[in-house]
């Protein structure tokens, strides 16, 4: 299950390599062999019952390789193979994606119009990964198929447009945006969250130490909690089990959502209707009077979210809310260049909660890195069980509070990781940058 994309062009066949009938009939072409696993050029990702027929007639798990149509079925033509474009109509092209997208765990899927054809690629784990090729033809049924579910209108290809789209096989849900690009109109599917993903939060954030402090600040009766991070940095997962985590009987926990993509059960969630005039600062105004205890603000992204944050917590109210910045200090510097005064931040805000998701070496393959280092590493490897090497992602989180009190590291987090072995050091440093003990402190006066 690690596709990548080749230049069939290049390829000469190893004397004696002769193309296994099932393959032929499938539209894929047997490339070689690597550690006996035969290597497999098709233009698509197998579909479930065809992974199972190739694997069992080739009895090997197969490796994927994705290649350019054209290529592919030149060579397959001369073998006498069938035609690799079985997926002829937008319908089957669309199961199909939603089908890998559901079993790699894909975040987004991007549809790509490029110079030639276009192409379609999965994000996974944070990285993106090709998928299928697709002709011009095919890219644009596929995009008219997309837009009339996600009801966009279909005759504009200029203007981006914003949508939902619910998939009832396999049951998958969501937001559609398009944009022109030079070659013409693309299309980004992000999947919506789902009731399954709502971790409680010790299974949310695993490691006891930042945690109990995010803990300790939530079950406060006032002050602003923030969760920070860069896009794709989880720290909406992380606000979800922070609301569960809050949900007691006696307390009134409120959410204003911009829009509520998750419904959470005990929990009175609104969403902003900017069409019916209701914006964030009219829904707090209104959820003030229903004798609120916690006030969740799905995200501060302007001087308006700002201020009606720092105001709920200023009346009493414990705030709970995310904002998209890199670190705590950046976080900082956001809310005073959104016009708030540095002392009315460090008044009211009681913790920073920032966080990046690291993925976790697949189990099943990793191996000892030969490091001089003292302490032993892991390395990704990559298997039929695995995305190259890694299985999940989990969140890594630093804290940190005005007062000085408390101030334990991200980077103490990600080398916890490290050296338990479930994460790599490539890892780390894609996603933190080089890191030294000298950066993994925690510190916590009370
Ligand atoms: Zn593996």
């Amino acid at each position: 299950m690690e596709p990548l994309s080749l230049q069939l062009e290049h390829w000469r066949p190893a004397p004696g390599l002769t193309q296994p009938a099932v393959c032929l009939r499938l539209g894929y072409l047997l490339l070689g062999h690597l550690q006996q696993r035969p290597i497999l050029a098709g233009i698509a990702m197998p579909d479930s019952a065809q992974r199972q027929q190739l694997q069992f007639q080739l009895q090997q798990t197969p490796l994927y390789l994705i290649a350019n149509a054209q290529a592919l079925n030149d060579r397959l033509n001369a073998y006498g193979g069938q035609h690799a474009s079985q997926l002829d109509d937008a319908k089957a092209q669309l199961a199909h994606i939603a089908e890998h997208s559901q079993l790699r765990q894909a975040s987004d899927i991007h549809i790509e119009p490029l110079s030639r054809g276009g192409r379609i690629r999965l994000r996974v784990h944070g990285l993106l990964q090709p998928l299928l090729n697709l002709s011009r033809e095919q890219l644009t049924q596929l995009l008219g198929r997309i837009k009339v579910l996600a009801k966009l209108d279909v005759s504009e290809q200029r203007l981006p447009q914003d949508g939902r789209l619910t998939l009832s096989q396999p049951a998958l849900g969501f937001r559609v945006s398009t944009l022109a690009t030079v070659h013409g109109e693309k299309a980004v599917l992000r999947r919506l969250p789902e009731q399954r993903q709502l971790l409680p939060i010790n299974q949310a954030i695993p490691e006891p130490t930042p945690r109990g402090y995010l803990l300790k600040a939530i079950a406060a009766s006032q002050g602003l909690v923030l969760l920070t991070g860069p896009t794709g940095s989880g720290k909406t997962a992380t606000l979800y089990s922070a609301i569960v985590a809050c949900r007691q009987q006696h307390r009134n926990v409120c959410s204003i959502e911009d829009p509520v993509e998750l419904v959470i059960d005990d929990i009175n969630q609104s969403s902003v209707n900017r069409d019916l005039g209701l914006g964030f600062a009219e829904l707090l105004k209104s959820l003030l009077r229903q004798d609120p205890d916690v006030i969740v603000l799905g995200e501060i992204r302007d001087t308006e979210t700002a201020n009606i944050a720092l105001q709920a917590a200023e009346s009493g109210h414990l705030v709970i809310a995310t904002l998209h910045s890199p670190s705590a200090t950046a976080s900082l510097q956001r809310l005073q260049h959104l016009g708030q005064p540095t002392q009315r931040i460090e008044q009211l805000l009681s913790i920073i909660c920032h966080q990046r998701l690291l993925r976790l070496l697949c189990p099943h393959c990793k191996q000892r890195a030969n490091t001089s280092a003292t302490q032993q590493h892991y390395q990704a490897v990559g298997c039929e069980r695995c995305e190259q090497g890694y299985y999940r992602r989990q969140a890594v989180l630093g804290c940190w509070s005005p007062t000085g009190h408390l101030n334990y590291s991200l980077y103490a987090s990600a080398k916890r990781l490290l050296d338990n072995g479930d994460t790599s050091l490539s890892e780390v440093r894609r996603v933190l940058g080089n890191i030294d003990d000298s950066q993994c402190h925690d510190t916590h006066r009370s």
